[in-house]
Parts: structure tokens; C-alpha cells; sequence
């Protein structure tokens, strides 16, 4: 099975209000062809609004939406030719498996012939071979999720639009389907658009991230890249697991913040308020070996012990307090002073991130 072309998406100044407020506001976004971009944001950021402006089930206030080159913006959910899959994934409880799958190619009048061979391909992909005539009621959630699926690309569609569609999976299960929705996009080749609030899910699955905050789109990078260069105080806080503590400009290439002066690789904003984003993995327990790196001292707050690591608060005084992630090894527990006790912390002038509270 394959698809059979990869589109290209295109956005443009998408506006969506309902009574007095926009709950999405004029975003622009591009999604290559055979792309895996994710919407991330916290709840009631526009992420399902955009899908549905996407999907056609939401008739945007302004803005057009282009898929393959083809305006759609005012066009009707099936005549996009968009796979779509929700978080309830709403399968048919009294039909088969393979009646399930095969509905879209009823739905399309696709001849009854293609169907036996266009439900295994589909059923092969999601690994469920042979499952045609089980029962949904007989089949485990993270087996009705792939049928799902299998539904949403039987016909070949030439997008696939999810929206949240692990979210009712416990966690072991949501972290092997994403692997194998990621594998599954790769086998494809499909251009994919996925909304999540799951930060960690989002940084595994996609090429981009799409940030959103108030309906408005903040950033849209690389995993990497949105991880290691923030475009403000939000992205910062909300990929990783980051502390942000005021900060005032010295010069350009070092900061003051909480009394130390941190010396950093990277770009500071030149004007406006700006905040050291220090993220848990970027922080070390000072061990005198690190002649290159910036120190910055404080008193052992509280050792919360993680199972596979350590968080430690230390507070910096002046009422900032930053949080590292150490190894709960021998090594790693004896290198934490007790609470109360003084402490020195490392962090590279690489991994010191000056952001702006917020975008300009
Ligand atoms: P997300 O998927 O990021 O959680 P949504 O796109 O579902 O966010 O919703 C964004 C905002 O729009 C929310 O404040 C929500 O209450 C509001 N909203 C969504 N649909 C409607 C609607 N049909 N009528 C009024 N407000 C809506
Ligand atoms: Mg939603």
C-alpha cells in the first residue's frame, strides 16, 4: 500500500471567533509534503480549531487553507480527501473489523471488488492481519486505536489529520503507538498533521512542532531546535523541563541573575525583559572539574526522590530557586549535599538560554 501523492499544506492568516473572542488568530503555517508536524499547546491554545479548519468541520472566520496546491478553504470535509482519526476514535461496535475499515470505500463508492485486498493492506500496515471478522467489543483499546488508523488510511488519503488520538491509551501503550505511528509515517510517506498537549509525544513523533498559546502560533521548529532555542519565556517553559529566573543584560555575551554572572554562547535579546532558561539536564553538581563553565551557588532546598533520578531544589537566594535532575546511582545520591547544606552548580555557557518574556 502507498499513498498516492504526498501534498503540501498551506495556512494562511487562519481566524477563527466565536461572539466577541478569537480563539484562533491569525496563524500562517506551510507543512511540506510527506511532513510530520505536530500542533502543541495546553488545553483550549486553538489546537483542535486548527485541525477542524484543516479537516473542514470548522468554517474559519478569515483565512484560507490550501492542500496540494488546491484552495479548499470553503470545501466540505470529504471532498479533501483527508484520513482522519480523533481521540474517540468512534468504530462501529456492532460491525466487524474489516466492515469497519472497509466503510470510507462504501463511503466513497469505491467498486465492492477493491475492497477485500484495499482492508488487509490497511489492516497489514497497523499490524492486524487476519483481524477482519473479530468484533470491536473483542479487541483491546490499543487494537481498536489501529483499526482506527487502518479506517483512516484505507483509501489513501493524501493528508492524515489526528487529534489527540492516544490520549485515552495508558502510558506504555501511548509510548509504543507513538514508535509505531512514527513507523507507520515513514512507511507511508503521508503528509501528517497531529495535535497533542503532550509535550514528550509531540518532540518524538514530529519533523516540526507547532507552539500554540492563546490561539496565537508561537513557534514552529525542529524538536531540537524549539528545545535549544526558545523563542520566548513560554516555549521555554513548556518544552523540557526548564526554570526561568529574571535576568539583567551586562554585556553581549554575559548576564546577571540571581547575583552570578552568567557568561553565555548564545544570543541575548537586546531589549526588552529577559529570563535565563536553565533546563533540569543542564544544571550539574559542581565537582571542580568544569574550568570552563559558569557556577552558581546556593543552600540545598529538598531531594525528591524520582525512581531513575533525584529532583533537587536549590534556592539561589533572593527567592529564585532552580531544579536539576540528578542520577539516583551510588555516585549520583552522594553528590547531593542535605537539605539545608550549601551547594555549587555548573552550567555551560552553551546551555545558558536567554529568552524574552515574550516574543516581540
Ligand atoms: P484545544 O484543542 O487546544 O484544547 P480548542 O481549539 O478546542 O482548543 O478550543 C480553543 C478555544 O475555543 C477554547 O477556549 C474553546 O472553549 C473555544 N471553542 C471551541 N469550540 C467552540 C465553539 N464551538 N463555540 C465556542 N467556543 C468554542
Ligand atoms: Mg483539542
Amino acid at each position: 500500500m502507498q499513498m498516492r501523492e504526498k501534498v503540501g499544506v498551506e495556512i494562511a492568516g487562519a481566524t477563527k471567533r466565536y461572539g466577541k473572542y478569537d480563539v484562533l488568530s491569525d496563524v500562517s503555517l506551510s507543512v511540506a509534503p510527506g511532513e510530520f508536524v505536530s500542533l502543541l499547546g495546553p488545553s483550549g491554545s486553538g489546537k483542535s480549531t486548527l485541525l477542524g479548519i484543516l479537516g473542514g468541520f470548522v468554517a474559519p472566520t478569515a483565512g484560507s487553507v490550501h492542500i496540494g496546491g488546491q484552495d479548499v478553504t470553503f470545501a466540505p470535509p470529504h471532498k479533501r480527501d483527508i484520513g482522519v482519526v480523533f481521540q474517540n476514535y468512534a468504530l462501529f461496535p456492532h460491525l466487524t473489523v474489516g466492515e469497519n475499515v472497509a466503510f470510507p470505500l462504501r463511503a466513497r463508492r469505491q467498486p465492492k471488488a477493491d475492497w477485500p485486498a484495499k482492508v488487509r493492506d490497511a489492516l497489514a500496515m497497523v499490524e492486524l492481519s487476519g483481524y477482519e471478522d473479530r468484533r470491536i467489543s473483542a479487541m483491546s483499546g490499543g487494537q481498536r486505536q489501529r483499526v482506527a488508523l487502518a479506517r483512516a488510511i484505507v483509501f489513501e488519503p493524501r493528508l492524515i489529520l489526528m487529534d489527540e488520538p492516544l490520549s485515552a491509551l495508558d502510558k506504555q501503550l501511548r509510548e509504543t503507538m507513538q514508535i509505531e505511528l512514527r513507523e507507520l509515517h515513514e512507511k507511508l510517506g503521508s503528509t501528517t498533521i497531529y495535535v497533542t498537549h503532550d509535550q514528550r509525544e509531540a518532540l518524538t513523533m514530529s519533523d516540526r512542532v507547532a507552539i500554540l498559546k492563546d490561539g496565537r502560533l508561537v513557534q514552529i521548529d525542529a524538536p531540537q531546535r524549539l528545545h535549544d532555542h526558545p523563542a520566548d519565556a513560554f516555549v521555554a517553559g513548556f518544552i523540557g523541563e526548564a526554570t526561568l529566573i529574571p535576568a539583567t543584560r551586562i554585556d553581549a555575551s554575559s548576564v546577571e541573575v540571581a547575583g552570578a554572572v552568567i557568561r553565555t554562547a548564545r544570543a541575548i535579546p537586546q531589549t526588552g525583559t529577559i529570563l535565563l532558561a536553565v533546563h533540569t539536564e543542564k544544571l550539574l553538581v559542581d565537582d571542580g572539574s568544569r574550568a570552563d563553565a559558569n557556577r552558581l551557588h546556593g543552600t540545598v532546598r529538598s531531594v525528591v526522590y524520582q525512581g531513575e533520578s533525584l529532583r533537587v531544589l536549590v534556592d539561589l537566594g533572593g527567592g529564585h530557586v532552580v531544579s536539576l535532575r540528578q542520577p539516583s546511582h551510588h555516585h549520583g545520591r552522594a553528590a547531593i549535599p542535605e537539605p539545608g547544606r550549601p551547594i555549587a552548580l555548573t552550567l555551560h555557557p552553551e546551555d545558558a538560554i536567554v529568552v524574552p518574556e515574550a516574543r516581540a
